[in-house]
């Protein structure tokens, strides 16, 4: 008999990283020098395998994998949905005699098929091509995923219609860096700097989630359909009291982070941080910055492996923005960057004053394009769950804006008045240069309440939710810098050439121009506060708090413009990104709404008038033997019983009426512009019917909740879920 040893020595993290990856390593053991030469380069400089070595290629990971125990492969790729997508075939070929062999070939590496005709797409592809095909994305590589029931070799792939257009999340990534490279290397160039590599974005990806007993989440259908409570009184203990965030990790939990670790090591996932977040029952798991696109792949594996490694500790991880109302909700940030292992971090303000120039004009270009295209970022975040967090005042704000922090803000401020004169603050490095002012050595304060903060070398975006896929945010961050790094480039070259203008004084231009026409993006304060949402407004700052107030970005004609102007996404792949979306809004809003009559018609209701009877009988039994008891009680429910009817009735008239005009719907079919129009329509009515609609009904389901004998009441509450551990 075996049994289990604590003392034995477990196998370290550094001994099995990146074991089931088809990496630099197994690449070097199991390719013919010359392949694994020419591989190498392709992914270094992102572009197309040699079709003359792919055979070999897909033979060799076909070997690994096998080796490994695979005994499937699949494309995975990343459709609109923020899942991801998978469909395994088998290595297994029959060989002509009754046995069978193991293939794979060049051409099944390379390109699959997907019938993705159930997956979103937009009208991008009309039923009778519903096929689109994957292809093999070179720079991301394949791994092999270990299930309770086998083992399938993985290979990341791009999700195309068969005419080019993107169906997915990461072609868009791809085609954005490329146009960051581009322009990133002409701005490079002014200042003396080459390279040959690409330079890409860099993605930090913080996953916040919660951890709930699965006993619990069986009891709730709102948790399993929807993935958050729709009902639940808040616990007499919340977050108030702050003992939660990097408190002692609870036993369980920590057994878990340990496994969900191993097996995201094994996939060669530099996990680095895990955390109490500030909620309780709330954590945080946080890799290591990888390229964005590789960190985005990375992201949705991490999603997977939470969901599925809870399963074994009898846990539900619940990745919803807001699964409990009354504390925090759950972000996902984006740490960003871009550069290369050449030209390292280029938002690094470098030490030299040569340095801190190249610095300002990647600074003030990110400046420009936050404040010329916050909306299309806004865009990219907006979903129903999300609302929870950006629309209601809690971290971080739906208003994009710019927290920079007093001393980076002083020195720009310096440009604009037109005055240098150095920093009166100590922590400065004077750098003892004439025309720019020096750069502060530390990245100084930090603001919690900004969307989209400077912090020292990189951005960090927090508005992304936590089940969200990142893509969409790092598109839109790549795309809008890269063409503020094209306005900055030219605009330099155009100093330099036609005024003669030495770099210094052409950058001190620069500066001076763009800090003067787009500081209204620039907030140090808080931005929680009423006073922030009035001077917004003031300052002309789109204000987009909930998702139909959001989405029609996307086609803001500058939207279009710059998207196509940068190869990212065409009018039709915008266009369908934002069908896709007010879809997905329209249909979670109404889902929750049927889901919170079910449960108020079928499981709350009955409760209650149970405990109504009880309290009528006591009454009356009480009474008749001469013992007066209050009354109070039994009026009180049964008031809330009456106004509960009346909430659930209500809901159901506002999810049955149809807000769209017939004729408008006819149109739709002819006209996409109809067709959006149709769907702003039924969004706006999902927020400004359904949804109080569905908060008046909890109102009163949560004030019953805590009169109602709890040996009633039908569903876990707050105060089992959130602290059992
Ligand atoms: P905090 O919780 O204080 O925001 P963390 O250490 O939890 O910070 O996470 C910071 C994230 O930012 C990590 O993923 C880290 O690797 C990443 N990061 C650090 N430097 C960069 C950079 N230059 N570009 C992108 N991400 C970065
Ligand atoms: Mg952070």
């Amino acid at each position: 008999m075996s049994c289990h040893n604590p003392c034995e020595k477990k196998a370290l993290p550094i001994d099995y990283y990146g074991e089931n990856v088809f990496n630099d390593k197994a690449m070097r053991q199991h390719l013919p020098k010359n392949v694994y030469k020419s591989l190498k380069q392709t992914i270094e400089k992102g572009e197309q395998l040699d079709p003359a070595i792919a055979d070999v290629v897909a033979s060799a990971i076909k070997d690994w994998a096998v080796s490994k125990g695979a005994t499937h492969y699949t494309h995975v790729f990343y459709p609109l949905t923020d899942n991801s997508a998978e469909k395994h075939d088998s290595f297994l070929t029959p060989d002509g005699n009754g046995g069978a062999i193991a293939e794979f070939s060049g051409s099944n590496l390379v390109q699959g098929e997907a019938d993705g005709s159930s997956l979103p797409s937009g009208g991008l592809r009309s039923t009778f091509e519903a096929r689109g095909y994957t292809a093999w994305d070179i720079t991301s590589p394949a791994y092999v995923i270990e299930n309770a029931g086998g083992i399938v070799l993985c290979i990341p792939t791009l999700f195309l219609s068969w005419t080019g257009l993107a169906l997915d999340k990461k072609t868009p990534l791809l085609r954005s860096n490329q146009a960051i490279s581009k322009q990133a290397k002409r701005v490079l160039k002014l200042f003396g700097v080459e390279t040959n590599l690409p330079i890409a974005a860099n993605g930090g990806l913080e996953q916040e989630y919660f951890l709930v007993d699965r006993d619990y989440v069986m009891k709730r259908p709102d948790l399993l359909i929807a993935g958050r409570t729709l009902f639940g009184a808040k616990p007499p203990k919340g977050q108030e009291f702050e003992d939660q965030y990097y408190g002692v990790i609870p036993e369980r939990v920590f057994a878990y982070m340990i496994e969900v670790e191993e097996e995201l090591y094994k996939l060669g996932i530099p996990v680095k941080t895990r955390h109490n977040e500030v909620a309780p029952s709330q954590y945080e798991i946080a890799p290591l910055y990888e390229d964005a696109n590789l960190a985005t792949d990375h992201n949705q594996l991490i999603m997977t492996i939470l969901r599925r490694v809870a399963r074994k500790h009898n846990l539900v991880c619940i990745l919803h923005e807001k699964p409990f109302q009354g504390v925090n909700g759950s972000g996902k940030h984006v740490n960003y960057s871009i550069g290369n292992k050449e030209v390292g971090n280029l938002f690094d303000p470098g030490e030299t004053p040569h340095e801190n120039a190249q610095f300002l004009v990647f600074l003030c270009s990110v400046i420009r394009a936050m404040h010329k295209y916050g909306a299309f970022l806004r865009a990219t975040v907006a979903s129903a769950s999300n609302d929870f967090r950006l629309g209601a005042h809690e971290a971080p704000p739906a208003i994009m804006s710019l927290f920079l922090g007093d001393q980076l803000q002083e020195v720009l401020d310096q440009f604009r008045i037109g005055k240098v004169k150095g920093s009166r603050k100590k922590r400065m490095m004077n750098i003892g240069v004439d025309i720019l002012p020096p750069i502060p050595a530390d990245p100084g304060d930090r603001n919690r309440t900004s969307p989209f903060a400077f912090v020292g070398n990189r951005f960090e975006f927090r508005a992304v939710g936590s089940s969200q896929n990142p893509a969409g945010s790092i598109v839109a961050l790549n795309t809008m810098v890269a063409e503020s790094l094209d306005f900055s480039a030219t605009f330099l070259e155009r100093e330099l050439q036609q005024n003669n203008c030495t770099l210094g004084s052409a950058v001190q231009k620069l500066v001076a121009y763009i800090v003067e026409e787009h500081s209204a993006v620039l907030f140090n304060g808080d931005g929680y506060s009423s006073v922030w949402h009035k001077e917004a407004e003031r300052r002309k700052l789109p204000i987009h708090p909930y998702t139909p107030d959001a989405l029609p970005a996307f086609t803001y004609p500058e939207v279009i413009d710059l998207c196509t102007r940068y190869n990212v996404l065409c009018r039709e792949e915008l266009r369908s990104r934002q069908e896709v979306y007010f879809e997905q809004y329209i249909k979670t809003t109404h889902t929750e709404a049927k889901l919170a009559i079910r449960m108020a018609r079928t499981n709350i209701y009955p409760a209650v008038l149970r405990y109504q009877t009880e309290l009528a009988k006591n009454f009356k039994v009480l009474g008749s033997i001469g013992v007066v008891n209050s009354d109070k009680l039994l009026k009180e429910v049964s008031e809330l019983i009456i106004r509960l009817d009346t909430a659930v009735r209500e809901l159901q008239t506002q999810v049955n009426f149809d807000p769209v005009d017939e004729k408008d719907r006819a149109n739709a079919a002819k006209n996409a512009g109809f067709a959006t129009n149709i769907q702003i329509t039924e969004a706006e009515h999902c927020l400004h019917k359904i949804v109080p609609a569905m908060e008046e009904l909890r109102s009163i389901v949560d004030t019953l909740e805590v009169m109602v004998a709890e040996d009633l009441w039908p569903f876990p509450s707050y105060q089992h879920m959130l602290f059992v551990k």
